[in-house]
């Protein structure tokens, strides 16, 4: 029989025992991380704090989780079950910096069927009206929302208002008749960062 002196002495060793033990565990387990010492290889960043036991024992998040601090935004298009990107489709596909004809896509689709209530992805303001084409249409409408944090236009959409705050998960608009211009595209808001050049996806799933 092992004395329990000799357990807690040899924490690392019984590394499965000492996972258990440390409710603190939840803290970084909760946002996708693995909680192990620091001598361990980590694909991704050490993060102190947000596990149990001793100091070398720390967080290890996924590099993309570590590159964002692992903000999520809110639920995009209602009554969906969680954001989905765009795959691709005859008119092209969703991801950023996907091809267009003569240009990059600088956003990302998130798939939202025509009409829907689209929400704001967290808590911020609307500054002004922002549309994604120079000519008129019946979807070239959008706003440009943002908070200290972020920034982003969000088109397709006829929102309620273009000004004034609006708290994460409630509507901003609806999102317009995309079947009636693309017919057969996977209707889908656009979401990009008002500095173009950043990669909204790690926010959105
Ligand atoms: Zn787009």
């Amino acid at each position: 029989m092992i004395p329990l002196v000799l357990i807690v002495l040899l924490g690392p060793a019984f590394s499965g025992l000492a996972a258990a033990a440390y409710a603190k565990d939840a803290q970084c387990e909760g946002d996708g991380g693995v909680c192990q010492y620091t001598n361990v290889a980590c694909d991704g960043k050490n993060v102190k704090g947000r596990c149990g036991g001793p100091a070398n024992r720390q967080c290890c998040m996924p590099a993309a989780a570590a590159a964002t601090g692992n903000v999520k935004w809110n639920l995009i298009c209602d009554g969906q079950t969680a954001n989905k990107l765009r795959g691709c489709d005859k008119y092209g596909c969703g991801s950023y910096g996907a091809c267009r004809s003569g240009h990059k896509h600088m956003g990302v689709d998130v798939e939202c069927p025509d009409g829907s209530v689209v929400n704001a992805p967290f808590s911020g303001k609307v500054k002004r009206q922002a549309k994604p084409y120079k000519k008129d249409n019946v979807i070239n409408d959008g706003v440009e929302f943002s908070n200290d944090d972020f920034c982003i236009k969000m088109f397709y959409i006829h929102p309620d208002r273009y000004t004034g705050s609006i708290s994460s998960g409630h509507k901003v608009g609806r999102l317009l008749k995309m079947q009636s211009v693309y017919s057969g595209i996977t209707s889908h808001v656009h979401i990009q960062m008002c500095d173009s050049s950043k990669d909204p996806t790690p926010y959105i799933i």
